[in-house]
């Protein structure tokens, strides 16, 4: 039995966005059928439970075929896991019908639209970039809400050069988030801060079994980082289709490989906003205790 308890499944490497803030690297390949029945029948049951998969990209939902491959393999083999489904959004409608059957599967939807926020248990990426005034933060916060949305995930722009000034305003936009929070708490319509309840050794990145679309095996979807891609084999752990092979831990640990990867200023800027975020989870949580 292994220790890590989520497999990201890298569906596809391709992306119909290029959003300026995203350190992905992209490459036109996309999984096979069998790399992901593979790792679904190989290395999901060697996992530590409760395990949890994680549906990834590039943009998943350019192949709603594999998405539903994977709740429909996972359906048979290992019901009621837990699934995480990151889109920009595009492609929802074409699995609309799948996802109302599958109350299991949190959607992580970047940008908020009023048919998503219907789907159950959605949730929204809320990305904050450098230099937005904290009214017109907690602007957003408030017009997502009036979609439907009452999960979200607060994600500061990470791996761009964040100004002082920037990181003393992104400290005052999470203090405008908190009274936005807590105003909807008092009024007993409490909204779900979703990052309370993760953890990593990376900021934005995750720790577990991650699956290329080419079937390779690593220890962190850092590995998918643009910056990353010199360092990659660092990270290798196996190939999904000889999971009784896999390595116990990579070459090195993900935090190192990132250290290694992304120039000193940047990683500075990241570490930074980083740290205002756990201020953030920390001060909420200290107001639920
Ligand atoms: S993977 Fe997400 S963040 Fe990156 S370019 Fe695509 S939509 Fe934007």
């Amino acid at each position: 039995m292994r220790t890590e308890r989520l497999l990201v499944l890298v569906l596809t490497r391709r992306c119909d966005r290029k959003c300026g803030y995203c350190p992905q690297g992209f490459d036109d390949a996309d999984m096979s059928e069998g790399a992901l029945d593979a790792a679904l029948d190989g290395l999901l049951p060697r996992m530590a439970p409760p395990a949890r998969v994680k549906l990834f990209g590039g943009e998943p939902l350019l192949r709603p075929d594999l998405v539903k491959r994977a709740l429909d393999r996972l359906a048979a083999v290992a019901p009621r896991t837990p699934v995480e489904l990151p889109t920009h959004g595009k492609g929802l409608p074409a699995v609309e019908a799948l996802l109302a059957r599958r109350p299991e599967v949190e959607v992580f939807v970047s940008r908020p639209d009023a048919w998503a926020a219907r789907l159950p248990g959605v949730v929204h990426n809320f990305l904050i970039p450098p230099g937005e005034a904290p009214a017109a933060t907690a602007g957003r916060l408030a017009a997502a809400r009036k979609l439907g949305y009452v999960r979200f995930n607060f994600l500061p722009a990470y791996f761009v050069a964040w100004t002082p000034e920037q990181l003393k305003g992104l400290a005052s936009v999470f203090a405008g988030l908190r009274l936005v929070l807590g105003r909807w708490a008092a009024a007993g319509a409490p909204a779900e801060v979703v990052n309370l309840s993760r953890r990593s050794s990376t900021p934005l990145y995750n720790d577990g079994l991650v699956v290329d679309a080419d079937g390779e095996v690593y220890s962190s979807n850092l590995v998918l980082a643009e910056a990353v891609r010199p360092h990659r084999r660092l990270l290798r752990l196996g190939s999904a289709v000889d999971p009784g092979r896999l390595a116990a831990r990579p070459a090195a640990d993900a935090a190192q490989v990132l250290q290694d990867s992304f120039p000193a200023e940047v990683l500075a800027s990241t570490r930074a906003a980083d740290a205002e975020l756990t201020a953030f989870c920390r001060a909420l949580e200290e107001v639920r205790a």
